[in-house]
């Protein structure tokens, strides 16, 4: 069974209605089955973008898993402000070696989650994540559901 096409589907539908500037690219969606639930964004060659999520996401709720997939949508809208090269260059060493910038570059996609309509989704997400001892290292990069909340109203984005 393939067990990335649900998600494919409601990936393409989300960029549809939600992320339009993105139909026009190549995202291609992967999923493997070890570890907890995450996801991930690359843009690996200027023609080729990746998204990839673990089978686990499956077992969050559909809200939770929609949110992790704006997120991972919304990565993609942020690259789009880069060329290809400087890219390359940058966002996967700040992962690796400046962990520092890791919070600025999260809360840049999650403001694009957020005016995307997708607040709430996100909030349902980062609520799982906060009880989940496999996001402990992580969860101190994302806003808090107080944050997306307030970020939200602020805007006057849906939630
Ligand atoms: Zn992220």
């Amino acid at each position: 069974m393939d067990w990335a096409k649900p998600t494919r589907i409601l990936l393409r539908s989300m960029i549809k209605e939600s992320f339009p500037e993105l139909s026009v690219k190549r995202i291609v969606l992967w999923s493997f089955g070890l570890g907890p639930f995450w996801g991930t964004s690359w843009w690996l060659l200027p023609w080729v973008r990746i998204i990839i999520v673990t089978h686990k996401s499956r077992d969050i709720s559909h809200m939770a898993l929609m949110g992790l997939l704006a997120h991972e949508l919304s990565h993609q809208v942020v690259y789009r402000r880069y060329f290809w090269i400087r890219y390359v260059f940058r966002t996967p060493w700040i992962y690796i070696f400046r962990k520092d910038l890791i919070k600025g570059e999260e809360a840049q996609v999650d403001k694009v989650v957020m005016e995307r309509g997708f607040g709430r989704h996100l909030c349902v997400l980062t609520k799982i994540i906060d009880q989940d001892p496999d996001h402990e290292r992580v969860k101190k990069y994302y806003f808090t559901p107080t944050e997306i909340e307030a970020y939200c109203q602020e805007n006057k984005f849906k939630f």
